[in-house]
């Protein structure tokens, strides 16, 4: 599995304090008290970018503070309330509080928001503390420091482009290349039959994930696939990159080469076969003449297909490949989903601030997220009829279906905010 994480410190604004201020009017030398409450401090939000597909840009920055509130003033004048911080981040990102490790968020989907560092409340001004008894309170309450943490955000790199055809035409090369054309892009190298990916930075929104599909060809003609975890990783893959040997060095028909790779793959996943491409002539370093490429390219072009000449070896034609691959991938609107079920980590969440989230690690299932902590912490476990009312807004809630879902059976046990239960209906 290919992760990409970041570990950040998250800093909400601590609250403004109150004022302690006194009323002057004409008429009233000693007013009474006028102090204003403080703002409240910003919040720290993370919040879906479905632009973004890597977590790189946070490996740079690391500490993350949103603004304080400001203080009261004087006239029952409230200070201002701080900015939130908002931290975009990739859709399938995995919030981890660092100390517990326990995941507090899954962000999938576009806009999808999750407050991590809570702003600290602003305090209370004089004017809120006079009572009949106490008129002029010479006190006002100070403003609340912001939640902090650090938290480790995990996503699975996920691949947008596959690169496919026959063994040593040249693909393990040409991912290689791209990662180090230049300084800033990470290279993840993983064994045998994981493909190897690389990041390509261009910029923020035009970052790219390209996975070198060895086995994919190999996997096929043998009949065995490569199953359903590596399915995962290409699952978004949009483009792919058709690489074939133009140079006929090793005795291979570029065309005849094309066609079988294009039947093997409509074999393995009929969806990956619909995916568009952008074909690939490598090895043209070694090519005496032109004549090859021009009646390879005038042959696939007829079935409607982009073709490029490289030289991997040389990298002539790679930079021009990486920003047709970019443009194409921008053109490519979203694409159908490789694999039926998702068969990961199963997570339910909510939309808006309201989040559940109901999951099965492992063979245990966990319940959590801001209500259902609330729920938990107004449940009183001792009293029949509050543990009742607990069991109604679980089913309301939609929890019980969801660990249904998930595939829960009677007596299985249940994590309910760090509470042990035992399933049954
Ligand atoms: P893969 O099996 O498709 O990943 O192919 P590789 O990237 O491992 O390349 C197979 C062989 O072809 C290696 O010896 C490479 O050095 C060589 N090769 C790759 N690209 C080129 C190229 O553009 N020109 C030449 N002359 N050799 C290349
Ligand atoms: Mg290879």
């Amino acid at each position: 599995m290919f992760i990409d994480k970041a570990k950040i410190f998250v800093k909400g604004g601590n609250g403004g304090h109150g004022a302690v201020a006194w009323r002057r009017e004409k008429y009233e030398p000693s007013g009474g008290p006028a102090g204003g409450d403080g703002g409240h401090g910003g919040n720290v939000i993370l919040k879906v970018d479905v632009g973004l597909r890597t977590l790189m840009d946070l490996r740079f920055k690391k500490h993350f503070k949103s603004e304080s509130g400001e203080n009261g003033r004087s006239k029952r004048q409230y200070g201002s309330k701080g900015e939130d911080l908002i931290i975009n981040v990739p859709a399938g990102t995995i919030v981890r509080d660092e100390e517990t490790g326990r995941v507090i968020a899954d962000l999938t989907e576009e806009n999808h928001t999750f407050t991590v560092a809570k702003g600290g409340r602003g305090g209370k001004g004089n004017a809120k503390f006079a009572t009949p008894t106490r008129q002029a309170p010479r006190f006002a309450e100070g403003g609340a420091a912001g939640e902090e943490r650090w938290i480790i955000l995990e996503l699975k790199l996920l691949a947008d482009v596959g690169l496919i055809g026959f063994p040593n035409v040249g693909k393990s090369t040409l991912l290689s290349i791209v990662s180090a054309a230049k300084p800033k892009i990470a290279n993840y190298h993983f064994t045998t039959i994981n493909p190897n990916l690389g990041v390509v930075k261009l910029n923020d929104a035009n970052d790219f994930v390209i996975a070198d599909i060895p086995g994919l060809i190999e996997g096929a003609h043998e009949g065995t696939g490569l199953g359903h975890e590596f399915l995962r990783h290409i699952e978004r893959t949009k483009v792919l990159v058709h690489m074939v040997d133009i140079s006929g060095q090793e005795g291979r028909d570029p065309i005849e080469d094309f066609h079988k790779i294009n039947e093997e793959l409509k074999l393995y996943n009929e969806k990956l076969a619909r995916r568009p491409q952008i074909v690939v002539a490598n090895k043209s370093d070694l090519m005496p003449n032109n004549d090859k490429f021009n009646d390879f390219k005038e042959e696939i072009e007829k079935l409607g297909y982009n073709v490029y000449k490289l030289s991997a070896a040389t990298k002539t034609g790679v930079k021009d490949l990486v920003y047709k691959i970019s443009n194409m991938l921008k053109e490519t609107g979203d694409m159908e989903s490789l694999i039926e079920v998702e068969e990961d980590i199963k997570t339910y969440d909510s939309k808006d601030e309201k989040d559940i989230i109901v999951k099965e690690e492992d063979g245990e299932y966990f319940v959590e997220g801001a209500i259902a902590q609330k729920l938990m912490d107004s449940t009183n476990l001792e009293d029949v009829d509050s543990t009742r009312y607990f069991q109604k807004r679980l089913r309301e809630l939609g929890i019980i279906d969801r660990l249904r879902e998930l595939g829960i059976n009677e007596e299985d046990s249940v994590n309910i905010c760090g509470y042990e239960f035992e399933f049954f209906e």
